[in-house]
């Protein structure tokens, strides 16, 4: 910090800045039940203070019980990211007071977590970046303060103890990060990764994922760290890499004009597009961490962790090298088809099925790429969630366009006609009247009928002008109802207005 403010000295914009982030995310884990109690973890439609129980009321002489499926799953988190993973690993009791922690105390984890030492590679728009993970541990969730005004207008506060006891696993990483653009990324990744292993449904929106960042700045080229502020009240990732990077600006300001800053807790404000203090924050709070007496340390045996690691699934990152390497996609196309699970889940269906054809019948990869990330998530995005396609007929579909028996608009008529009803990509075609005309004999009478009824045209292209070609196939297309093969026939069209001359 010293050495930033030092430097800053030397004038107003005289220092480059360099970005120094590091990341914590608070992610719910998908369990029926809460960490230490049985009531139920799925609080939707939940009325307040409904899902309760002595134990997440904080009420004296009741005791913890460890949920063990939540360790399961910060475990499988820890494998997925290649942690080091505690073979011994202890509770710890973090101590404060505030009306949301009716015992005093929430259960964490202090200095033997379930995984330490882990990393988690993603494309960025410089190419592959890998961030560090300090660690992930598992802790309780804090019920919910719900600020408002009474009856009559004082400003009350309410508690809904809902959330007291919900199982959360905080996932640090090390401050390798240096944009805001790469703390977005690796933010989505992690969601991505999350839900790919179903540690956690980590929506932002209703806070099944919470994202904070600390963020300092120092002369680009220097090693030492700056004074740091931490960011809360991101909803989205859009939101989270917009405060990064007015967080990063305000700071170089502050310091640009010859000021300190100072160590606080900042929250963003999305309507506004700034950040905000919330509290300063003495260097470190004594929480007065001690292992916790109602539980005792917990062995994760080698057999359990292998078991863990043989139930994951492929991960992203692994899939997106396969979709590359192995199928030649582009390493864009493979990132959106591996981002959007339903998008990957048709593509690998559409896969199977080709699997299922002769090899010089099938449709290349590339080409159902194209479709997924085209057509399926054009019409994805536009619909919202719950879009369904079936791999099966989507392989028809690129057939049918390959064998001449579809156009290109066409088929995007059909695709987006299946989509909406489910039918069967023949059906549509024929009931649409849509089967591409390639054969000569169909396509000589409208050809005729065009050329006969159009010779100003035909005078056009015998003088040379070589575009009204265009649009007499336009008309053959027009009285065939889109049904003609545009190459068929703008090569027969020739052809006549040739022999004719
Ligand atoms: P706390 O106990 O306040 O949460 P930690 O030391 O555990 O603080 O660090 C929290 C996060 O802040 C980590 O992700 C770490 O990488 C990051 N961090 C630490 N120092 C800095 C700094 N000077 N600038 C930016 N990030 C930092
Ligand atoms: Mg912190
Ligand atoms: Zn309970």
């Amino acid at each position: 910090m010293a050495e930033a403010a030092a430097q800053a000295r030397t004038g107003p914009g005289a220092v480059a800045w360099e970005a120094v982030i590091g990341i914590e995310v608070h992610a719910q884990l998908r369990t029926a039940s809460k960490m230490f109690c049985p009531c139920p973890a799925d609080l939707r439609d939940a009325g307040p203070n409904s899902h309760t129980c002595p134990v997440c009321l904080g009420m004296p002489g009741t005791l913890p019980v460890i949920n063990r499926r939540a360790v399961e799953l910060v475990l499988a988190t820890g494998l997925a990211i290649e942690a080091e993973m505690a073979a011994v690993t202890r509770w710890d009791r973090k101590n404060y007071f505030y009306p949301d922690l009716p015992k005093g105390y929430q259960i964490s984890q202090y200095d033997l977590p379930l995984a330490v030492r882990g990393r988690l590679t993603f494309d960025t728009n410089d190419g592959p970046f890998t961030v560090r993970i300090r660690r992930a541990h598992l802790e309780e969730d804090t019920a919910r303060l719900q600020h408002t005004t009474d009856e009559v207008g004082r400003r009350i506060s309410l508690v809904d103890f809902n959330r007291s006891g919900l199982p959360l696993m905080e996932i640090v990483t090390e401050p390798d990060i240096r944009t805001a653009e790469q703390a977005r990324r690796y933010a989505e990744e992690l969601r991505l990764l999350l839900r790919t292993i179903g540690a956690s449904d980590a929506e932002m929106e209703n806070g099944q994922m919470r994202v904070e960042a600390n963020v300092s700045i120092r002369p680009a080229g220097s090693d030492g760290f700056g004074v740091r502020t931490e960011v809360k009240n991101m909803n989205s990732f859009r939101a989270v890499e917009r405060a990064i990077g007015h967080e990063i600006e305000r700071q170089a300001a502050v310091l640009d004009a010859g000021g300190t800053l100072v160590q606080e807790t900042r929250g963003w404000d999305d309507a506004r597009n700034e950040t905000y203090v919330m509290r300063s924050k003495e260097d470190s709070e004594d929480y007065r961490y001690f292992p916790e007496p109602d539980l005792p340390p917990l062995r994760t045996d080698p057999a359990w962790l292998e078991a863990i690691r043989s139930g994951l699934p492929e991960l992203p990152s692994a899939r997106r090298a396969r979709y590359v390497a192995a199928l030649g996609l582009t390493s864009y196309d493979a990132g959106v088809i591996v981002a959007e699970p339903a998008a990957g889940a048709l593509f690998e269906d559409a896969l199977s099925a080709a699997a299922a054809l002769l090899a010089e019948r099938r449709p290349a990869p590339k080409a159902l790429a194209n479709w997924v990330t085209g057509e399926y998530l054009r019409i994805a995005k536009q619909r919202g969630d719950g879009v369904h396609a079936s791999g099966g007929e989507l392989v028809r579909l690129v057939s049918m366009v390959g064998e001449g028996r579809l156009s290109g608009t066409n088929a995007k008529e059909v695709f987006a006609r299946h989509v909406e009803t489910g039918q069967q990509v023949e059906g549509i075609v024929s009931g649409m009247g849509l089967t591409q005309i390639s054969d000569t004999a169909s396509l000589t009478a409208a050809i005729d009928e065009v050329i006969a009824g159009n010779p100003a045209a035909v005078a056009d292209y015998r003088a040379g002008k070589e575009q009204a070609i265009r649009f007499l196939v336009g008309q053959v297309m027009k009285a065939t109802r889109g049904q003609a093969n545009a190459a068929v026939a703008q090569r027969l069209v020739r052809e006549r207005l040739e022999e004719g001359a």
